[in-house]
């Protein structure tokens, strides 16, 4: 269980959040007494740690079984050249823990699996999947259907990047929506495209956390890098799909996913 009573430094140290305008102390205190699980310490991945961290996530948990090479250096900007070789979860704990002593991280060099997903989620409220539209959202996808979690995602390639939340129950999950989302594009990458997503991952997850306007439901943003814009398409439950049957979600969808309390002013999308 963790605590959610600000201390005096914490008060000082998020002042910028209690004075902001539906967020505030409450909020901030909700919070910190969340967990969320982030899957892949890449570029993705290490941007939205650090700002959830610097938010004061109470607990992040980071899943991520490589380690970290030279061409990596050229986006995931946590990692310094004396990191090189190190596992990247190991390697972002230390730097995430020099970030904000007041936060607990817990860093684990596995591979996500069926068989352990289960006992990463459990005791989050939000999932994070920065792992670049890889098989491994499809577990995830899984175990938030089961959870009822929401599964913030992301993905980036040459001068693009996507990101949606998949919360079952409440718009489609990440099957319902697969051939809509799925990327096999090119490996290029520009430098700061997955920054730029892994801190879109991070507002959204803290939105969700702290009950802050809408969720990102089905709605698929696109940041276009080479011409400097947001396009955005919908994404509709499928009802044949497979994972939200098998969790009796389709046909149950509320217009209001739980935790989400408060909008922004001025009203947001979605
Ligand atoms: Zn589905």
């Amino acid at each position: 269980m963790l605590i959610s009573t600000l201390s005096p430094a914490e008060i000082t140290r998020y002042a910028r959040h209690l004075t902001l305008e539906g967020w505030g102390r409450e909020t901030q205190e909700r919070v910190k007494s969340s967990r969320a699980l982030i899957v892949g310490a890449g570029g993705l991945g290490s941007t939205a740690a650090l700002h959830l961290m610097a938010a004061g996530v109470g607990a992040l948990r980071l899943v991520d079984n490589s380690r970290i090479n030279l061409a990596d250096l050229g986006q995931q900007v946590l990692f310094r050249e004396q990191d090189l070789g190190k596992a990247k979860a190991a390697a972002a704990e230390q730097r995430l823990k020099d970030l904000n002593s007041f936060t607990l991280v817990e860093s684990m060099v596995k591979v996500l699996s069926p068989h352990n997903v289960s006992r990463l989620t459990s005791d989050c409220q939000v999932i994070v999947d920065a792992t670049n539209n890889s098989p491994a959202g499809l577990i995830l996808n899984q175990a938030a259907a089961k959870l009822h979690l929401p599964l913030v995602s992301a993905w980036v390639w040459n001068m693009d990047g996507c990101l949606t939340t998949y919360w079952p129950g409440h718009g489609p999950c990440l099957t319902c929506s697969y051939q809509e989302t799925y990327n096999s594009g090119p490996p290029a990458l520009l430098s700061p495209l997955p920054g730029i997503l892994g801190a879109l991952q991070a507002l959204e997850a803290l939105r969700i956390l702290g009950g802050l306007g809408a969720a990102l439901l089905g709605r698929l943003l696109h940041f276009h890098g080479s011409s400097f814009h947001f396009t955005e398409k919908p994404l509709k439950p499928n009802s044949r799909c497979p994972t939200c049957q098998a969790h009796s979600r389709i046909g149950q969808l509320s217009e209001k996913p739980p935790g989400i309390r408060k909008t922004c002013k001025p009203p947001m999308r979605g």
